[in-house]
């Protein structure tokens, strides 16, 4: 069954022809194997060649620096290798693909170049003797450049003027969208920050914090867990201990007030969304309602990261203090309290995206 729907897969892949993935710049299995690399997502198209034979594409930004021994989908399995005997000996060219020995030009244009001696030789029609050198035993080569194919690789698989040329286009579309004016009403646009008892699925919130784009705090409550009890380890954080809390409502409790306020918004903003959306998810029933949360959540961290990757500035951490910090932000209150932390992924939102507001509604 599994083949079957796998080959129905590989129908319904667009078809192209070999000139044609050629312009898009895709990657065939073949290339792949040459520059060493491997498919991380299935392929994106397919040609059609003589015999029936099909190649497959894949998307250049989908494929990473392929392991040593790395085996593609569709190369034969290979046998099992034989002790290599001292003397190299005769092998048809198949048998000898079949086992990784090739020629040194071969093996060369695959960038491995041998460090040993033949292990095999086949004799061509000519009678002339091609000797086999096993790839195994091979030195790597630097690999080339994905895009331009001519230079060596600097990083992300692209070499130095190609990555250049590629992280230039990337910031001046990050700088054009980020500067954009967006129209957003200030009262539409709100943050918040959860403070938790630790950072697992079944941790549960602490504390809530909503403003909006006035800086107006809407709410800023503590909240009581229902099943923990102590949570040592995040409590030297954000300060908050288990009598804090003993009277504070429950996060069910303030549900309603939450996901009414959650419903007026345009846009809902936190840094590291992703989490907050777990425990956040929970104050809906419906699967739909979940969606139209999902669908205004904005993630700060996120969008911190892209505009420092795109302008090349070197921060090991991508925290709410180092952006804070690269923005020469200051902090209202104690960092690591949910009120601050609002507050401070407001600014650092506002410092991104400083026409958010301004213009008339997209
Ligand atoms: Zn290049």
């Amino acid at each position: 069954m599994e083949t079957i729907s796998k080959e129905k897969k590989a129908a319904d892949l667009p078809l192209v022809t070999e000139a044609e993935a050629g312009r898009r710049h895709l990657l065939d299995e073949q290339t792949m194997m040459r520059m060493g690399l491997m498919p991380c997502k299935p392929p994106v198209a397919r040609a059609l060649v003589k015999e029936g034979e099909e190649i497959l594409y894949f998307d250049p930004d989908k494929v990473r620096e392929a392991p040593q021994g790395y085996r593609y989908p569709r190369q034969k399995p290979q046998p099992p290798k034989r002790e290599a005997p001292t003397e190299p000996y005769r092998l048809s060219p198949r048998r000898a693909a079949t086992l990784g020995y090739f020629p040194r030009d071969v093996l060369l244009h695959m960038y491995y170049e041998p460090t040993e001696g033949p292990v095999a030789f086949y004799i061509k029609k000519s009678g002339e003797r091609v000797e086999l050198f096993d790839r195994a035993t091979c030195r790597r080569l630097p690999l080339p450049c994905t895009r331009c194919g001519e230079n060596t690789r600097y990083r992300a698989k692209l070499c130095h003027a190609c990555y250049t040329k590629e992280l230039a286009a990337r910031r001046a579309a990050g700088d054009r969208r980020r500067a954009a004016a967006r129209g957003m009403a200030r009262e539409r646009v709100l943050f918040f920050d959860l403070e938790m008892t630790g950072v697992y699925d079944h941790d549960e919130v602490l504390s809530v914090t909503v403003v909006n784009g006035h800086g107006e705090t809407l709410l800023d409550t503590l909240t009581r867990p229902q099943r923990k009890k102590r949570w040592r380890a995040t409590e030297k954080i954000h300060g908050i201990t288990p009598d804090m809390v003993k009277d504070a409502p429950t996060m069910a409790e303030i549900a309603p007030q939450l996901t009414a306020l959650f419903g007026e918004a345009d846009c809902i903003v936190s840094f590291g969304s992703s989490t907050d959306f777990f425990h956040l998810a929970r104050l809906y029933r419906s699967r739909a309602e979940r969606a139209a949360l999902k669908s205004k959540l904005v993630d700060c961290g996120t969008e911190f990261a892209h505009y420092i990757h795109e302008h090349e500035i070197e921060l090991q951490h991508l925290s709410l203090s180092d952006a804070m910090a690269h923005f020469s932000l200051p902090w209202d209150g104690t960092a690591h309290t949910s009120a601050a932390d609002t507050n401070a992924c407001r600014l650092v939102f506002e410092a991104l995206f400083p026409h958010y507001y301004e213009g008339e509604p997209l």
